[in-house]
């Protein structure tokens, strides 16, 4: 993904002139509705989590026409129909701003397919076919423990709890993994997306399923590192502010604010799998990504050499996990 550093002070600007318009009474007014938690999610297993990162990153990097692109692929609709998902693939060309033609799939696992309130849970499963922001390794692909894998293994064991869960959400679910994500380049693609996000894109235009809409989608992009923080991202505050509020003040109630920073600053805006779906597929989507609270960049090692599994925490995934199951326990 691709952070737009020009966006953030705009974005800045806005977010202060709103909430000086806004009381501290109103303010006060507004925690208290929502202070208590109704309806307990069951809980993720951290080490679970841990254990599906650690086993997409075991096939090495997952860069799309490579062997361990496709098997790990193989593997994720495996667990998937484990866990009593509902799986389509949607397998298609994908063709990068240079020139390349890419065997992609995206794997969409779904969690009631009956229910019409529908909620998306996503996250990119391919990883980075060079690590260019690497002081060395320039050309070595990326493994992605963090960017790609980590999402994905949260995902992988909320499915797993939900299927073990004595009560289920009301609300029908699609956990999709979007391929492609990460072949960009921001200083030689020209298009919208520099190059990122072949995935999303493609099932935006094309959705897996005739007429299919959703309330709204929840994407999670490096949510495995050891103390990440998660801002209030621009897009999300664009073109979802109120699910961003919603997830935001769910994680305030479980006391997982150290994560799930609340300064009243909005993030700056990144260029990521859920722009196409707030922009084409017109489902307003948030996106859940590590931004370090200062300078707005992503975690040290990001497309570098070094995005191994030495980067994992448990706890943040976990964190991670609970905040978005524990939305979806509290939907109608
Ligand atoms: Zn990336």
């Amino acid at each position: 993904m691709h952070l737009n550093k020009k966006l953030i002070f705009f974005w800045l600007a806005a977010v202060v002139t709103v909430s000086s318009c806004k009381s501290k009474k109103q303010d006060q007014e507004e925690n208290k509705a929502t202070e208590t938690i109704t309806v307990k999610a069951p809980d993720l297993n951290a080490d679970s989590a841990f254990a599906y990162v650690a086993r997409q990153v075991a096939f090495g990097p997952r860069v799309p026409n490579t062997e361990a692109h496709r098997r790990c692929g193989d593997y994720l609709i495996a667990k998937l129909k484990q866990f009593g998902c509902e799986v389509t693939v949607q397998s298609f060309t994908a063709t990068t701003y240079d020139g390349i033609r890419l065997n992609a799939r995206n794997i969409i696992g779904s969690i009631n397919p009956n229910a019409s309130k529908r909620i998306i849970l996503a996250s990119h499963w391919d990883s980075r076919p060079y690590a260019d922001q690497d002081s060395v390794a320039k050309t070595r692909p990326v493994l992605g423990a963090n960017d790609g894998a980590s999402g994905v293994g949260v995902l992988l064991e909320l499915a797993r709890t939900v299927q073990q869960a004595g009560t289920k959400p009301g609300v029908g679910i699609d956990i999709i993994f979007f391929d492609a994500e990460d072949w960009g380049n921001s200083e030689r693609a020209r298009d919208e997306y520099v190059g990122f996000c072949l995935g999303s894109q493609y099932w935006s235009a094309n959705k897996h399923k005739a007429g299919y809409s959703a309330y709204y989608g929840i994407l999670l992009d490096m949510v495995g590192a050891k103390g990440a923080t998660f801002q209030k991202e621009g897009y999300s505050m664009q073109y979802a502010p109120t699910i961003a509020n919603k997830v935001w003040q769910t994680a305030s109630q479980m006391g997982l604010n150290q994560y799930f920073v609340d300064s009243g600053r909005t993030g700056g805006s990144i260029t990521d799998d859920h722009l196409p779906v707030n922009k084409v597929a017109k489902i307003p989507m948030i996106d859940i990504i590590h931004t370090h609270l200062e300078s707005g960049n992503f975690f040290a090692d990001w497309h570098t050499a070094d995005d191994d599994m030495d980067n994992i925490d448990a706890n943040t995934l976990k964190a991670v996990g609970q905040v978005v199951l524990q939305t979806l326990y509290q939907e109608e």
